[in-house]
């Protein structure tokens, strides 16, 4: 009888848990179309032809829900940014996507994110790129991110605890650089560790203010081009006092 009553929670759970997954690859689904459908649309920057299909792709696969605090799916896949702690804020899904978009990743690119935050941009780009380095400022942050990104088998990620503003050079040279925080200059050496024919993709700007989503683009050694591409508003980039 014992027996029995166990086996009948256990399928209960069992089946709560099927539905709980069910709901959030549905979610996750209509986050993609609403991304797809918004960065096709006025709105959007990047007009018709809108975002890659591989970004698209690596949107669906990624589950948001275990980079946020609260797990919950309903509030994961909005397309909102979202509190996680510290002050800091995971971005809303269609700026993750546009500036993996703008960042032009290959999978056998090598790729450094500043502000790994949540893990989340961290873990788009791993289903983009052969590798990727990332760095983030705040130890809680980087200790978490470190652990959701083992916990889903990114192996292809290393977060680093530090201030990105000096980049990763024993990572690099990158074929593309994310910075998710913002600031008002661009730091030379993220320009330095980029490599020829490579992107560099950052929010330019005064903190607390909106800012320019800037795309910086190595075209020989020494040389780059730079282009504003949307109004953005991210948290700042902090420097370390040492
Ligand atoms: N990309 C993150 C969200 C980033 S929020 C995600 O997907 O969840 C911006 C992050 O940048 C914050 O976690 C903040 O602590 C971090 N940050 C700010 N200045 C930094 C710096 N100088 N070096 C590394 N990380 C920095």
């Amino acid at each position: 009888m014992k027996t029995l009553l166990l086996l009948v929670l256990s399928m209960v759970v069992a089946a709560r848990e099927a539905t709980a997954q069910d709901e959030c690859v549905r979610e996750r689904a209509a986050m993609v179309e609403t991304i797809r459908a918004y960065a096709r649309s006025g709105a959007g920057v990047l007009g018709q032809q809108g975002l890659s299909e591989r970004v698209l792709e690596a949107m669906g696969q990624t589950k948001r829900h275990l980079f946020i605090p609260e797990r919950s799916c309903s509030i994961a896949y909005a397309d909102r940014p979202i509190p996680i702690g510290l002050g800091q804020t995971i971005s809303q899904p269609y700026i993750v996507a546009l500036m993996t978009h703008l960042a032009e990743v290959a999978p056998d690119h090598v790729v450094l994110e500043v502000g790994t935050g949540s893990g989340y941009q961290a873990a788009i780009l791993a289903h983009l790129a052969r590798k990727v380095c990332t760095i983030e400022i705040i130890p809680q942050l980087a200790e978490a991110a470190a652990k959701t990104l083992k916990d889903l088998a990114y192996d292809n990620v290393s977060v680093r605890l530090g201030d990105g503003y000096g980049g990763w050079p024993e990572c690099g040279p990158f074929d593309a650089i994310v910075v998710t925080a913002a600031l008002g200059e661009l730091p030379p050496p993220l320009i330095e560790q980029l490599k020829v024919g490579g992107r560099l993709v950052m929010p330019v700007g005064p903190a607390y203010s909106t800012q320019h989503l800037t795309v910086v683009e190595k075209i020989a050694p020494g040389e780059t081009t730079t282009r504003a591409v949307a109004l953005v508003r991210f948290v700042p980039f902090t420097r370390s006092q040492n």
